[in-house]
């Protein structure tokens, strides 16, 4: 048995080290083991191919919240947010769409396709960010204890929450990958005294007479604590780490039948020149924020839905693309570039087939699909990785694949995160605690679950509610 400590944080995602760095800084002895041999959980950067550098899950960064960046001087231990401003969508008529160039440009662009929505698109801006501006506020709480279901929705608000670079609804690239957050984390929760172990999976939570003990790790080590945190989605905690007869069925129940099924697949590509797309030739602003393949009509959308509702990947995929290499020359040699491109409406289960077999064939499909745009595109890749739903399940740990450790739908926000009467971050076992993105509000790169978890975790010990071992 190691020696024991205060609290265990049980995964190094940046929600975990989110949490781990405010426990820490409050004097709380903090130890943070994570099953991969890196820190940050959907937030890395890989190296996949000597030289080029991958955001290989999660590529852009908004919703960090700006307190944690504060409190936990992120910049200081070397955060750095480039600017991700524009939007390009290439048409197969050989049109395309430019906004995120300023108010006047976006109005000229899009009269070129409809007088009336140019018009009203400012309208349509300013009530986005009201709204985002009413709603950003509960991102910090704790959600109250509700008898019954019965809020408003705020789901579609989620992409217009964030700040980066205090800009309220803006996306950046991190220099250096996505893993530039994860690292300054990491370099906080030790900078307070915590120590970060990775390459130890924990196989089993250690629960006696309802109270977490501590965990054991895969191999039978056993470390011992006072309170246990969990980074990880609540199926994966409480269906795989701990012993069903030590939690009530109904809470098992309300776990098993929470929706956690992934929708989307992640394409790497590395790329020795840049896409020359046939829309707009050439370099150019439209490189250097984010690039959606979406068709020219909704139908686009809607039929590549509909393939996903039966089973099958979409015959033609809705890709979003950036091209973080473009703002940032340290992800590859000079000339050459990374290419980051979400597919979606992929999905988990295939109707035919399984992934270990269809997996390259997703990865053809959607270059197939980007080279209709840009050519180019099939002789410049260099290196191509391919990570399905599975893949998300099996490397970085999200059950069913699920980028957010659950459906940000409406039964499972806010006080209905993961379960009602269950969404204050405490859990039926004594002293074990969530603060992943399974909690409220969500997920995305925004360390707001990590940080509540932690307020809540300081006040209980504070209160001296927890019982001791
Ligand atoms: C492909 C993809 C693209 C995305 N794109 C974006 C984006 O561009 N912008 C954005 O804001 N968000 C994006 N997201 C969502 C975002 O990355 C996640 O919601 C967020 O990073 C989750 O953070 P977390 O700390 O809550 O959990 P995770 O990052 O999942 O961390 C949980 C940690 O727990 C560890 N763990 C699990 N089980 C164990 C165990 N038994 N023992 C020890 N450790 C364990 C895992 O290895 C992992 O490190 C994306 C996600 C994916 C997968």
């Amino acid at each position: 048995m190691s020696g024991a400590v205060d609290v265990i944080v049980l995964g190094a995602g940046h929600n975990g080290l989110v949490a781990a760095a405010y426990l820490a800084r409050a004097g709380v002895k903090t130890l943070v083991v994570e099953r991969r041999p890196i820190v940050g959980g959907a937030c890395v950067t890989e190296e996949l191919l000597p030289g080029y550098r991958f955001s290989t899950a999660s590529y852009v960064l908004s919703l960090l919240r700006p307190e944690i960046i504060r409190d936990l001087r992120l910049r200081e231990h070397g955060l750095e947010i480039l600017p991700c401003r524009a939007s390009f969508t290439p048409f197969p008529d050989g049109r395309s769409l430019l906004l995120g160039l300023g108010d006047r440009e976006d109005a000229r662009q899009i009269a070129r396709f409809s007088g009336r929505d140019a018009e009203a698109y400012p309208r349509f801006n300013t009530a986005i960010a009201r709204a985002a501006d009413f709603v950003r506020p509960t991102l910090a709480m704790t959600p109250p204890r509700l008898p019954s279901p019965g809020i408003g929705d705020f789901v579609f608000l989620h992409y217009y929450l964030g700040e980066a670079n205090g800009s309220p609804g803006s996306w950046g690239f991190v220099k250096g990958g996505m893993g530039g957050v994860a690292e300054s984390l990491a370099a906080a929760v030790r900078s307070h005294g915590a120590a970060i172990r990775v390459g130890a999976a924990v196989e089993r939570i250690l629960v006696k007479d309802g109270v977490a003990r501590g965990v054991i790790l895969e191999g039978g080590e056993e470390i011992r604590s006072r309170i246990v945190v969990s980074n990880a989605d609540p199926k994966r905690t409480f269906l795989r780490m701990v012993e069903r007869s030590q939690i009530p069925a109904e809470f098992v129940r309300g776990i098993e039948n929470l929706r956690c099924t992934g929708n989307s697949a992640k394409i790497n590509l590395a790329l020795s020149e840049l896409p020359d797309f046939t829309a707009l030739p050439g370099d150019g602003p439209h490189l250097r924020g984010s690039i959606q393949v979406c068709g020219a009509h909704p139908d686009y959308l809607e039929d590549a839905f509909e393939d996903y509702r039966s089973g099958r990947p979409s015959r033609r995929p809705y890709l979003d693309i950036v091209i973080p290499s473009t703002v940032d020359t340290t992800l590859a040699p000079s000339g050459h570039h990374v290419m980051s491109i979400s597919v979606k409406f992929v999905p988990y289960h295939l109707a035919e087939g399984d992934w270990k077999t269809r997996k390259e064939t997703l990865g053809d499909l959607t270059v197939e699909t980007l080279a209709a745009y840009a050519p180019n595109v099939r002789r410049a890749i260099l290196y191509r990785q391919v990570l399905t739903p599975l893949c998300l399940e099996e490397v970085y740990g999200l059950t069913g694949g699920n980028i957010c450790h659950g459906d940000m739908a409406l039964d499972q926000l806010f006080a209905m995160r993961p379960l009602l009467g269950w969404a204050r971050y405490r859990t039926p076992i004594d002293n074990l605690y969530l603060c992943g993105s399974g909690t409220h509000p969500g997920g995305g790169v925004m360390g707001a679950p990590g940080r509540n978890a932690a307020r809540v975790i300081l006040k209980d010990l504070r209160r001296a509610r927890l019982r001791t071992f």
